[in-house]
């Protein structure tokens, strides 16, 4: 059973002017669609052709874990975004958020310094440990947090793919956009 790329949860033209129609039209539609085609064409065949997404990457490496990850963490970060701007964390999450790094304010400066600084690509996370505290991660390329035992809540792709054609060489300005199209309620319901 082939793996298929997720349609994206909104129109191509909802996150504009933050992330734009033609960056989901590369990033989704050819980016994405890349992974799990590669996917679907390395694991034909091989011990790992009936496996669950999440079980390829907890048990793969090289070619397949990198295609693998790549699908899982793409469709993590499309899903958590929404055509409302400036919604806000609430509830349970926000008193989280607010015990584990001082103020929502605080926890957005943190991330976003963390996003900013990744050197090459990769990607940065907001993940809850099984103590039910949260912390911002780092990973490298298609390294995901599904692999350490940690929850992932909220990502940031920051491969230049996913801004370069509206922000060129300015990741931290894509990054201070980012917040205003995050779908507090996606990410409450992760948490
Ligand atoms: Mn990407």
């Amino acid at each position: 059973m082939a793996f298929e790329l997720p349609d994206l949860p909104y129109a191509y033209d909802a996150l504009e002017p933050i992330i734009s129609q033609r960056t989901l039209e590369f990033h989704h539609d050819k980016h994405h669609a890349a992974y799990v085609n590669n996917l679907n064409n390395l694991v034909k065949n091989t011990e790992f052709e009936n496996l669950s997404l999440e079980d390829i990457i907890m048990k793969s490496d090289g070619g397949v874990f990198n295609n693998a990850a790549q699908v899982w963490n793409h469709t993590f970060y499309f899903e958590q975004f929404s055509d409302k701007r400036d919604s806000k964390p609430s509830g349970e999450l926000l008193n989280a958020i607010g015990s584990s790094f001082g103020s929502f304010e605080a926890f957005k400066d943190k991330f976003s310094t963390l996003a900013k600084t990744l050197f090459g690509s990769g990607w940065t996370w907001l993940i809850k440990k099984s103590n039910g505290s949260l912390d911002i991660i780092q990973t490298p390329n298609a390294q995901t947090p599904l692999t350490e035992g940690l929850s992932p809540i909220l990502t940031c792709d920051v491969w230049e793919h996913a801004y370069y054609l509206d922000y060129q060489n300015k990741r931290p300005d894509y990054i201070s956009d980012f917040w205003t199209i995050i779908n507090w309620d996606i990410i409450a319901s992760r948490y």
